[in-house]
């Protein structure tokens, strides 16, 4: 079994060197257990804070731990009477080809109608992550505007998607021509403004003429500051990711007090955190997807000893869609 172990905390960006291959014996299974062989590796933000031994909503990976990441994919021997060899599943097995499972946190996944793949984007966490902030935070009506950045991404493109779906106009925020028209051909927002041409503040006006009601954050910093300057009264801002600090880059607000001029709602979330909602989101965005309503974009690294710059490239924003990196 090759796994990759978190062998140093980084300072300040993520590098190779953070990190160890190792390769172990496979373990013996006990009753109760059964072994899943990882065909895609999850790449995710989140992960970056774990590296961290720092205070936050959860516990920091230790030295010489295997680095936390979701997967999919088989059961290749079992002892447990739920989950027989050939099942397809998705849970928290890590960066490594095999790990051994009680069950618990493990769901099966159908991939007659959506792609296995799909269980760790748009149909998986970050799926649920925009739907949450969306539906139960941003909460918008139709005719409304919603503004999100990181839009080509994983959570932000289901974000606009189902803004579209629910009546409103979805306006991206995200680095780059080719990212840009990406959002507004294949998803079908109505304006992506590209922050990298360098005028964000016009751009972004100029797309919400009826000025934001509903703002769904990933990134920080200037994105923030810029939507911030354009929320109307009572506008809610789902506060789900601010990835432009999470290799310790200060991302101040230059103008917090409009929080309290335009008497705004923020409200940050960690999706799992909301487990209730998980069966009926998935549901419903499993659904979209099989019907073609819900596009996504992967972004595939070959290997699991390529993950780690995987992850370096996802904090560069040099991702394109989902990243994901293959296993098996
Ligand atoms: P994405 O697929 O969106 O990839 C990250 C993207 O962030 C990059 O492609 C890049 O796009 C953008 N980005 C913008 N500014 C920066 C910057 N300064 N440095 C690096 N990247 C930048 O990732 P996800 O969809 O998985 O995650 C989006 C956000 O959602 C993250 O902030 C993440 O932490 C958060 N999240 C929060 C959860 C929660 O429970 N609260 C759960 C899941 C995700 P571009 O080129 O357009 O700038």
């Amino acid at each position: 079994n090759r796994r990759i172990v978190l062998a140093s905390r980084p300072q300040k960006a993520v590098s190779a060197e953070n990190f160890r291959l190792e390769q172990t014996p496979l373990a013996e299974l006990a009753d109760g257990q059964f072994r899943v062989r990882n065909h895609y590796l999850s790449i995710d933000p989140y992960m970056r804070g774990r590296m961290n031994d720092a205070k936050s909503y959860a516990a920091p990976l230790g030295i010489g731990d295997v680095m936390i990441g979701g997967t999919v994919g088989e059961v290749v021997e079992s002892k447990h009477p739920g989950f027989a060899v050939g099942d397809k599943v998705t849970g928290m097995f890590g960066w490594q080809d095999y790990d051994t499972s009680d069950g618990a946190g493990v769901r099966k996944i159908d991939d007659a109608r959506v792609p296995l793949t799909a269980y760790l984007g748009v149909a998986g966490m970050p799926g649920v992550t925009a739907w949450y902030g969306l539906n139960k935070i941003i909460a918008p009506k139709p005719g409304q505007t919603v503004v999100v950045s990181a839009a080509s991404g994983a959570v932000g493109s289901v974000v606009g998607q189902l803004a579209k779906l629910a009546g409103c106009r979805a306006v991206g925020i995200a680095g780059g021509e080719q990212k840009c028209r990406y959002v507004t051909g294949e998803l079908g927002f109505d304006a992506c403004v590209d922050y990298k041409a360098g005028n964000l503040y016009a751009d972004l006006k100029a797309a919400t003429p009826n000025g934001v009601d509903g703002y769904f954050e990933n990134v920080g910093g200037d994105a923030f500051d810029a939507t911030l300057s354009r929320m109307n009264p009572f506008g809610r801002i789902a506060l789900c990711g601010m990835i432009a600090g999470y290799d310790g880059q200060p991302v101040p607000l230059k103008q917090p007090s409009i929080i309290l001029t335009m008497r705004l709602l923020v409200q940050g979330f960690i999706v799992t955190e909301h487990l209730d909602v998980w069966p009926e989101a998935l549901g419903e965005l499993a659904s979209l997807v099989a019907q073609k309503k819900l596009r996504y974009r992967e972004c595939i690294t070959d290997g699991l000893e390529h993950a780690p710059e995987a992850l370096m490239g996802l904090l560069q924003g040099k991702n394109f869609g989902k990243q994901l990196v293959k296993i098996a």
